[in-house]
């Protein structure tokens, strides 16, 4: 699933505190910044989101497990 990421978006984010990023997920490895389910992880973290290109949108990784 994906969504165009807006300002609106963004504020939801922010203000439900939402997690979704590898940042935030069980399979993430700081060091070396990788997956141990070994996906791509750079359409999934956080800074995708929060400087995303010009119309990129958020992916959602449908393995992501909170921490
Ligand atoms: S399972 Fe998905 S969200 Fe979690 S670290 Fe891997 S790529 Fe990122």
């Amino acid at each position: 699933m994906d969504l165009p990421i807006t300002p609106e978006l963004k504020e939801e984010v922010a203000r439900f505190r939402l997690a979704f990023c590898c940042e935030h997920c069980l399979h993430f490895a700081d060091e070396p910044g990788a997956c141990d389910l070994l996906y791509p992880v750079a359409p999934h973290r956080r800074a995708a989101f929060e400087r995303p290109p010009p119309g990129a949108r958020l992916v959602f990784c449908k393995m992501f497990e909170a921490r």
